[in-house]
Parts: C-alpha cells; sequence; structure tokens
C-alpha cells in the first residue's frame, strides 16, 4: 500500500517543521495554520483514523493525548488555552487519512465549529 502523507513526514521524505518526537508519535507544524500556532501530532503507526482504532491501541491513543498537552506547553499554549481536534471523516472535515490531532492555539478559538 501507498504511504499516507503523515507517514512521507515520519520517513523524512517531506519536509516539515518538527516540534517534537519519540517512538510512537511525531508533532510538527500545519503547513495552512489555520491559528497562530497550528501543530499536528500523529502516531507514528499509520491509523486511518479514530473510528478505525482498536482496544490494542489504547494506550497509543493515550499516549498521543498525553504528548498532545506536553507539546501545547512546549509551546507555551498551556498559559493562555489551546484546542485539540480530531477530525473523522468526510463531514469531520478529515483530508488526510492518517490519524492525527490537530493542537490550535494563540488567539481566541470561536464556538462551535463551522
Ligand atoms: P484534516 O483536514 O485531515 O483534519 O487535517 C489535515 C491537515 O494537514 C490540514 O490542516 C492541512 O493543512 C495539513 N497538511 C496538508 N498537507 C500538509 C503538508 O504537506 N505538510 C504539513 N505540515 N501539513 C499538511
Amino acid at each position: 500500500m501507498s504511504k499516507t502523507l503523515f507517514e512521507k513526514i515520519i520517513a523524512r521524505e517531506i519536509p516539515a517543521a518538527i516540534v517534537y518526537e519519540d517512538e510512537s508519535v511525531l508533532a510538527f507544524r500545519d503547513i495552512h495554520p489555520a491559528a497562530p500556532t497550528h501543530v499536528l501530532i500523529v502516531p507514528k503507526k499509520a491509523i486511518p483514523r479514530i473510528a478505525e482504532t482498536a482496544v490494542d491501541e489504547q494506550q497509543l491513543l493515550g499516549h498521543l493525548m498525553l504528548k498532545a498537552a506536553a507539546v501545547a506547553a512546549q509551546l507555551g499554549l498551556d498559559k493562555t488555552g489551546y484546542r485539540l481536534v480530531i477530525n473523522n471523516g468526510k463531514d469531520g472535515g478529515e483530508t488526510v487519512p492518517h490519524l492525527h490531532c490537530h493542537i490550535l492555539g494563540g488567539r481566541h478559538l470561536a464556538w462551535p465549529p463551522g
């Protein structure tokens, strides 16, 4: 199967501004930022979307969330607040079929989202 865009970023085949990496996740700046700070954190394992996660991925998903909060703090967003977003499927606005969590901050974010 061909690699997803984010697998290519993980493999350093496509450049990205990486802000955090460990053995199971990678965080990098979104190429089209929707806020002053907009980072994507992804599992290195190519899970297509949150709806297709399995029980044995519980630890990885917990790690992803803990590291999303840690990266937000690393970028100074914990002082003012931030939003974590996972888009799932067409109506959710998913465009890259590799699970990713958006970390958005640096301005007030409206609610509900459009
Ligand atoms: P989704 O819409 O699937 O939730 O989010 C995909 C995100 O990937 C979008 O915010 C989009 O701007 C970002 N993106 C698309 N292509 C690239 C790329 O080549 N590099 C980076 N860093 N981000 C990308």
